[in-house]
C-alpha cells in the first residue's frame, strides 16, 4: 500500500521535499448495498470512510494538513472539532512529532472520539460554547501564536479530502450519478466536488455526479438560509450553525444541479440502523444522514432503477458508543448454563 498523498500526487499541491506523514489512510471499501438499493430503486453504494485509521474521512484532508504543516517548519497544530477532526489531528500530530491542541464544545462529543485522543498526548480543552465559539477560538490562537490551523478552513485539508471523488470514480470507471452525504461545517461536499471536477478535467471521469447533501434539522443553516444559534441533533459530527464553506457548498449544490435538504433526528437514526441490521455497516450517526437523505428523496420516485448513487458514510460507528445503545433499547440478558433452556429461550426449539 501506498500513503495516499504518494498515489494522487499529481492531483495535490505537494513536492518531493514535502515530508509525507501517513498512517495509510483511503483506499476504504465502497460496499454495494443490495437492500438499500431496493428501498431505493436505484444502485446504492456505501462509501466507508470508518476503515480510515482514526475512523473518519478526516484522516484525508490530515495527512495532507500535517503534511505542509512539518514541510513549513511547524511545531505544533491547533483544530476546533466535533470530535473527529480532532482524532486525526491527534494522530498525526504525534506521528509528526508535533504538539497538538484541541478544543472542544461543553459536552456532546461521542466517547470514542474523546477516547482514542486520550493517550496521543494532544492537550484537549473543552470550551464553554458550542463548535463555532471553538472555531472562533482556534482562529484567533492560530492568527496570534505559533500554531497551525488544521479546521477545515485550512485549505490543504480540502485538498487531501478530494481523494474520497478520485477512489470513487477509479472504482466505478466514472462518476455515479448522484453523491449522497452529511453536511456540516461544509468541508467535505466543498472537497468532493472540487475532486470529481478535477478528475473530469483530467479526462478520468466523463461526467460529473448531482450532489445531494443533508443537514440535520436541528442544524440546518444551509437548507434555511440562516445561522443557527444553538444547532441541536443527536447527529454530533454536523451539530454545527455557522458552516465554515457555507458559500461552497452552495457552489456545489448549484452547479451539479443538486440539493441541500434537512432530515430529522429520527430519520438519521432510521436510517443508522437500516445500515446495521440489513447491510451490516456499522457507522456513526451522522454518517447516516446521506442515506436518510437518499431514503426521503426515493419517496417522491427521485431515483431512476438505472442511477448510481453513493452514499459517503463519513465515520465509523464505534466513535459514539452511546448512541448505538440507547438506540437499541436491548438489555443483553443473563441466562444459565443450560442447552436445553437456551435453546428454548432463543425460539431454536
Ligand atoms: C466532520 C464530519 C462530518 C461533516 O463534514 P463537513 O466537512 O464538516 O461537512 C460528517 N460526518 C462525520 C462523521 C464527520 O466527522
Amino acid at each position: 500500500m501506498v500513503a495516499l498523498i504518494e498515489k494522487y500526487k499529481a492531483f495535490l499541491p505537494v513536492t518531493d521535499e514535502t515530508p509525507v506523514i501517513s498512517l495509510q489512510e483511503g483506499n476504504t471499501p465502497l460496499i454495494p448495498a443490495p437492500r438499500l438499493s431496493q428501498r431505493i430503486g436505484a444502485q446504492v453504494y456505501l462509501k466507508f470512510e470508518g476503515a480510515n485509521p482514526t475512523g473518519s474521512f478526516k484522516d484525508r484532508g490530515m495527512t495532507m494538513a500535517v503534511s505542509k504543516a512539518a514541510e513549513e517548519g511547524a511545531k505544533a497544530v491547533i483544530c476546533a472539532s466535533t470530535g473527529n477532526t480532532s482524532a486525526a489531528a491527534a494522530a498525526y500530530a504525534a506521528r509528526a512529532g508535533m504538539k497538538c491542541i484541541v478544543l472542544i464544545p461543553d459536552g456532546k462529543v461521542a466517547l470514542g472520539k474523546l477516547a482514542q485522543v486520550q493517550l496521543t498526548g494532544a492537550d484537549v480543552v473543552q470550551i464553554d460554547g458550542n463548535f463555532d465559539d471553538c472555531l472562533r477560538m482556534v482562529r484567533y490562537l492560530s492568527d496570534n501564536y505559533p500554531v497551525a490551523l488544521v479546521n477545515s478552513v485550512n485549505p490543504f485539508r480540502i485538498e487531501g479530502q478530494k481523494t474520497g471523488a478520485f477512489e470513487i470514480v477509479d472504482e466505478l470507471g466514472d462518476s455515479p450519478t448522484y453523491q449522497a452525504m452529511p453536511v456540516g461545517n461544509a468541508g467535505n461536499i466543498t472537497a468532493y466536488w472540487a475532486g470529481y471536477k478535477a478528475y473530469k478535467e483530467a479526462g478520468k471521469a466523463s461526467r460529473l455526479p448531482t450532489m445531494l447533501g443533508f443537514q440535520a434539522a436541528g442544524a440546518a443553516p444551509i437548507v434555511h438560509g440562516a445561522m443557527v444559534e444553538k444547532p441541536e441533533t443527536v447527529a454530533t459530527a454536523i451539530r454545527i450553525g455557522n458552516p465554515a464553506s457555507w458559500q461552497k457548498a452552495l457552489t456545489a449544490r448549484d452547479e451539479s444541479g443538486g440539493v441541500i435538504q434537512a432530515v430529522t433526528d429520527e430519520q438519521i437514526l432510521e436510517a443508522y440502523g437500516l445500515l446495521s441490521s440489513e447491510e451490516g455497516v456499522f457507522c456513526e450517526p451522522a454518517s447516516a444522514s446521506g442515506v436518510a437523505g437518499a431514503l426521503m428523496l426515493a419517496e417522491q420516485h427521485f431515483f431512476k432503477p438505472d442511477d448510481s448513487v453513493v452514499c459517503i458514510l463519513t465515520g465509523h460507528g464505534l466513535k459514539d458508543p452511546g448512541t448505538a445503545m440507547s438506540r437499541s433499547g436491548k438489555e443483553v440478558e443473563v441466562l444459565p448454563v443450560d442447552g436445553e433452556n437456551l435453546a428454548a429461550h432463543l425460539g431454536l426449539k
